[in-house]
């Protein structure tokens, strides 16, 4: 049936927008998440699709759909049939780094998905496996130099949120490395733990329980301010590397032509998982900061992200990252 009748159809059972939102969701929804389980992407989606799936009495089904840092995943929700059944996480990386850095894409991040949330920020951590002797920042930069041949980065692939962190991380202290690419930070970090990376720049949410635990070693956070989550952990400025401050914030998108009455539903479901004092107390004790309701609104989120993708296309331009 061709789209116009089959609104005419919808019309004529009485089932026009505002009903089809009250009878939403009435089947579990699917949330497509680009990296692998167990890294911060994944785990903020599992937070959120709890939360929202009590709010809309519907289960929230993880999708991880990993590979070409977050690519393949967007261009599947793009395609995905717009009745707010399918929708995706993603992040500064996946929904405007990578528009920038993969030209070759068939879809737009920006204009071919319908906001539905911005999620929390978090900054990122410069952490090394137990076996990288340096205690400071500046032993680190130090080490990295001398040993540029011998050390291994792990990151989630070429324009994922630890390879922004690593270029900015480079490029302030002259520092270079191998950057080896894995389908999230969640099986890297298990890497760097196990010595056979030995650095990675990646968000406080999956490094900060691994510092705590004593298993990977911590040396400062790309954020203007010590997060309240860590307040041992020095700046980077303060710890001698201003200009790598960098934050990974996250949000909820749809297939462009999800009727907007669905994304409203959805995005109340995400305001309300958010003002939970459960979940707030989950996302800040790994660094998040939570945005407000009106940052999170759909029109808002648009906006931010338009106005973020402006601000790194040319810095992702003039850095000339090449997709190997
Ligand atoms: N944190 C990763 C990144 O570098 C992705 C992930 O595994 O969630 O973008």
């Amino acid at each position: 049936m061709k789209r116009r009748q089959f609104s005419l159809a919808l019309a004529a059972t009485g089932l026009a927008a505002p009903a089809l939102a009250q009878a939403y969701p009435t089947k579990p929804i699917s949330i497509i998440v680009p990296f692998a389980a167990g890294g911060p992407t994944d785990v903020m989606a599992r937070i959120m699709g709890e939360r929202m799936g009590r709010e809309l009495a519907q289960q929230f089904i993880i999708d991880n759909t990993a590979g070409a840092a977050g690519t393949i995943a967007v261009g599947k929700l793009v395609r995905a049939a717009p009745d707010g059944y399918t929708i995706g996480i993603g992040h500064l990386g996946t929904n405007v780094v990578n528009g920038a850095i993969y030209r070759q894409l068939t879809f737009n991040v920006v204009d071919d998905l319908a906001p539905i949330a911005r999620l929390p920020s978090n900054p990122m951590l410069v952490v090394t496996s137990n076996q990288v002797p340096a205690n400071t920042l500046a032993e680190l930069i130090a080490y990295l130099k001398a040993n540029a041949d011998k050390v291994s980065g792990g990151t989630a692939g070429v324009g994922s949120g630890s390879h922004i962190g690593a270029l900015l991380f480079n490029k302030v202290t002259g520092t270079k490395y191998q950057l080896v690419p894995y389908r999230g930070t969640g099986p890297a970090i298990q890497d760097l733990i196990a010595n056979q990376i030995q650095i990675m720049v990646d968000q406080s949410s999956n490094a900060l329980p691994h510092v705590r635990a004593g298993k990977v070693r911590a040396y400062a956070v790309t954020a203007p301010r010590r997060s309240p989550a860590a307040p041992d952990i020095p700046t980077v400025a303060e710890a001698g590397a201003p200009g790598a401050e960098v934050a990974i914030w996250h949000g909820l998108w749809a297939p462009k032509g999800t009727p907007a009455a669905i994304v409203d539903r959805l995005n109340r479901a995400a305001v309300a998982a958010l003002g939970d004092p459960e979940v707030r107390r989950k996302l800040e004790d790994l660094g998040q900061e939570l945005p407000t309701p009106a940052e999170m609104a759909p029109a808002a989120f648009g906006a931010f992200q338009r106005a973020q993708f402006a601000q790194w296309k040319p810095i992702i331009d003039e850095a000339n990252v090449k997709v190997e």
